[in-house]
């Protein structure tokens, strides 16, 4: 395999193709790029807001991805609970700092190959993207999982949706709620309420954000008639245009009754504004991450319910591991396959456990799941 200097990195080791430019699709592209693979990520959506929902940040997590102290006009992202398009904005500006890694969206994959050689995916336009291998960070429905794991391809329905809405501290008049986090149970419902920093960064008392996820599963007439959900499988999040206004007054109103203030007022003020969307959760408990040159990340090789909170540190450690995985491997004859088998080797056994330690709640939360 031939090897290239690059201007500010190792000599290039090869290529990686990368499907999904979300969180774990990014921290991967990171993690490849610090090794000295070449690095194409392909993404269908322009479209990235996930509102209200918080990700826990691990110390020096851009530095660890990254292997820089600073990286371009990215300082690092900030540890502690961050909202998830902050998150996002991060690592995405660390990756457009980086010379060896290309983005391309929207593109759409649809397929993906391999052979001795090498591995790649064929876009929806019939273009083929070659690389030494391909990581499936494509998410919940990931299309890479279908060629990694043909036997059991599909996340299933959990049998809930979260509720998601974000809004300024300075709009809410209440009393701030005693500490960052809330999770409260009323009748079938359960209520995961945070303080998030500020769109400056301020953890400032009336200069935060409140978040908060309503965990609902008495909505899946809704999520089928609107075809989020379709037979056992997620198909997309409900927007507010997907969603009836007699839907929004009945959560006003069960909101106003449940609900303690300050959360209460968020969660009204959200609904008043029409700045909700509605995830329906599924489930995927891997039974393998890689086959040959081609691998899974995040959530596409596992799917715990958020209430582990655990998904986004999994995609931290899935692209870390990688990156040591074919690190210690990519200069051997078969180096890339060897280094995807020693990767799923590492975090097979912590994924399962990821995704075992939500199913009790997502047993107890809809005990019927998908058939509601
Ligand atoms: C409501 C909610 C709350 C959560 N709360 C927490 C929490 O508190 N703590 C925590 O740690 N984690 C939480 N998570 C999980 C966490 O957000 C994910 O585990 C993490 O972001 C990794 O996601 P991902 O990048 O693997 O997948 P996704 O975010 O689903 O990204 C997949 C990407 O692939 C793209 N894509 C899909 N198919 C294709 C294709 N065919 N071609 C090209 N591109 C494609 C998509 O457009 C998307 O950008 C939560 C998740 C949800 C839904």
């Amino acid at each position: 395999m031939p090897h290239h200097n690059r201007q500010d990195g190792p000599e290039v080791l090869g290529s990686a193709v990368v499907v999904g430019a979300s969180l774990a699709g990014l921290m991967s592209a990171l993690t490849l790029s610090r090794i000295g693979l070449q690095v194409t990520m392909l993404e269908r959506s322009a479209r990235k807001v996930r509102t209200g929902a918080a990700l826990p940040v691990s110390d020096g997590l851009l530095e660890r991805l990254t292997g820089r102290r600073t990286h371009g006009r990215t300082a690092g992202i900030p540890s502690g609970g961050q909202a998830w398009a902050d998150v996002h904005a991060a690592l995405g500006s660390a990756v457009r700092d980086d010379p060896n890694i290309s983005l391309r969206s929207p593109v759409r994959v649809t397929d993906v190959g391999q052979d001795d050689g090498s591995a790649w995916v064929v876009t929806e336009d019939g273009e083929q993207v070659q690389g030494d291998i391909v990581v499936g960070a494509d998410g919940h429905a990931s299309v890479v999982r279908r060629r990694v794991v043909p036997d059991a391809p599909d996340a299933t329905f959990s049998g809930y949706l979260i509720w998601l809405g974000l809004v300024d501290e300075a709009d809410i008049v209440s009393r701030p709620w005693h500490s960052d986090l809330a999770i409260l149970y009323e009748r079938d419902y359960c209520l995961n309420a945070y303080y998030l920093p500020g769109a400056d960064g301020s953890r400032a008392r009336g200069e935060r954000r409140l978040g908060w996820g309503w965990y609902d599963s008495g909505r899946n007439d809704l999520l089928r008639s609107s075809g989020a959900v379709e037979g056992n499988i997620v198909q997309r999040t409900l927007r507010a245009p997907d969603v009836p206004d007699a839907t929004f007054d009945e959560l006003a109103k069960e909101a106003q009754e449940i609900w303690p203030d300050p959360w209460r007022e968020a969660i009204v003020d959200c609904i008043t504004r029409r700045d909700v969307i509605g995830t329906p959760i599924g489930e995927y408990m891997p039974s393998q991450l890689t086959a040959g040159r081609v691998c899974l990340v995040g959530d596409a090789a596992h799917l715990p319910s958020p209430m582990t909170g655990s998904g986004f540190s999994a995609s931290a450690e899935d692209a870390l591991a990688l990156a040591d995985a074919l690190a210690d491997t990519v200069d051997r004859p078969d180096g890339f396959a060897a280094g995807l088998t020693r990767y799923g080797a590492v975090r097979l056994d912590a994924a399962r456990s990821l995704v075992r330690s939500g199913q009790s709640f997502n047993r107890s939360f809809a005990p019927r799941g998908a058939a509601q």
